[in-house]
């Protein structure tokens, strides 16, 4: 039997006339012979709008019934395509999380997936020749609902092309492949097409929502080829692999962005051991993801310490360093939510020096300050004023040669 995963996002089943585009690309996977597992998210808005209707209804909405809700999007886009499968004598049927089942851990919101029952999903492409499968959502051993966190479905489909070993998880989307940054802040930007799992997790950890993280995790460690498409068109869009020849990378192949950031500034704590773990044990206890960390040089056994959360949590981080800022002894904290991340990222600089560098001065022509900077063997990330956001990303990605076939401002400095 061969099977092929598509899934489509918000954009691609937002109404009727969407769905149907959608229809002739499954019609195409099955006249290639394929039985196809089609993954779907919630049309365009409506996970949103339900969690603006349950924060509005509830100032903390239980996590538990928050997914019961959440997950109504996603089933309302597979039973109405479904429909329109049938109406065309399709042998398909509509499968929510918990019918395969897709399991997950009880961590509601952002569970991730445990197992697939595989054997479940070959006896029903025996009867049926598509399965329209939620995304986003699973249940946990007790049986209740879960969510993977935002972006999900991408998870769903290539968790599902690794339990029934797919040939291919191909993602349609509103955009036609992985670009060298957002095709909708910067004009210049090309498509790539093919990228290393390795950077394109790294894009997509730092920002390029195009594939949620856990998705591009799941594909390298079961080694899913995914195929980035668009809804839209026919074009080819991007392969996402494994890395072919690490000699020939490009230096730089991509600029992310993530204004999910919020910068917290703890000043004149205490600097003797024990008090960065008493800050960021609660904090982690608290499920809230720490991003970047800037430890200033010590003066009279005090020093500023500067970290980054997503935007979300600065209500509670506060709450936490409220509670123990007298043992800390913070004099002051001031937060920043205005403030966005730009990395450069490229496997290309493992053996490479001066990328961080070209960057520095890039921002600095254009008179962005760098408010911080953390880097990794394959990316470099400069915490800026969001304001700056677009500005910044056009500037490094003309000073690292994107829009161009080759990087020639790398290789000149570099040279
Ligand atoms: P879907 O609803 O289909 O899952 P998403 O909105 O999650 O789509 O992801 C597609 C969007 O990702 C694009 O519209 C684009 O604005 C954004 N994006 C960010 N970075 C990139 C990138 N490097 N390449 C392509 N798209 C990107
Ligand atoms: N509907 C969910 C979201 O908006 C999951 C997804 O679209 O992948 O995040
Ligand atoms: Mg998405």
């Amino acid at each position: 039997m061969r099977i092929l995963v598509q899934k489509f996002g918000g954009t691609s089943v937002d109404g009727h006339e969407c769905m149907l585009k959608v229809r002739e690309k499954v019609l195409g996977g099955l006249d290639n012979g394929y039985k196809v597992i089609v993954v779907l998210s919630a049309m365009h808005g409506v996970t949103n709008s339900l969690l603006e209707t349950a924060h509005s209804w509830t100032e903390q909405p239980d996590r538990a019934e928050l997914d019961v809700l959440v997950a109504t999007g996603e089933q309302q886009s597979v039973a109405l395509f479904t429909m329109l499968l049938k109406e065309i004598g399709i042998k398909a049927r509509s499968c929510l999380g918990y019918q395969l089942p897709i399991r997950t851990d009880p961590t509601y919101g952002s569970a991730r997936i445990l197992d697939i029952d595989q054997n479940a999903i070959f006896d029903l492409l025996k009867r049926y020749d598509v399965l329209v499968v939620a995304g986003f959502q699973g249940c946990d051993c007790t049986r209740r609902i879960t969510t993977l966190g935002r972006g999900g479905s991408d998870t769903s489909a290539v968790a599902l092309a690794a339990a029934v070993n797919a040939s291919v998880c191909e993602i349609y989307t509103d955009v036609d492949g992985v670009y060298t940054t957002d095709p909708n802040i910067c004009s210049k930007a090309r498509k790539i097409d093919t990228i290393d799992y390795e950077e394109m997790l790294e894009m997509a950890s730092m920002g390029a929502k195009v594939l949620q993280i856990r998705s591009v995790e799941f594909a390298k460690k079961y080694n899913v080829p995914i195929h980035v498409r668009s809804t839209f068109s026919n074009e080819p869009g991007t392969i996402v692999t494994q890395e072919e020849n690490s000699m020939e990378a490009a230096l730089v192949s991509g600029i992310a962005y993530d204004k999910d950031q919020a910068r917290i500034t703890l000043v004149g704590v205490k600097d003797e051991p024990g008090v960065s773990a008493r800050i960021f044990e609660p904090i982690a206890a608290a499920n809230i993801v720490v991003d970047m960390i800037v430890q200033n040089p010590s003066k009279d056994n005090r020093t500023d310490l500067t970290f980054t959360v997503p935007r979300g949590s600065v209500r509670d981080t506060l709450a936490i360093i409220d509670r123990i800022k007298d043992e800390i002894g913070a004099q002051d904290i001031f937060h920043d939510d205005n403030v966005c991340k730009i990395s450069v990222i490229g496997v290309g600089m493992r053996t490479h020096a001066g990328i961080a560098s070209i960057a520095f001065a890039t921002l600095k022509k254009e008179n962005i300050n760098i408010l911080m900077i953390s880097t990794s063997e394959i990316k470099i990330s400069c915490l800026v004023k969001e304001k700056y956001t677009e500005l910044a990303i056009r500037s490094l990605h003309e000073a690292f040669g994107l829009d161009k076939e080759k990087s020639p401002a790398c290789e000149q400095s570099l040279a």
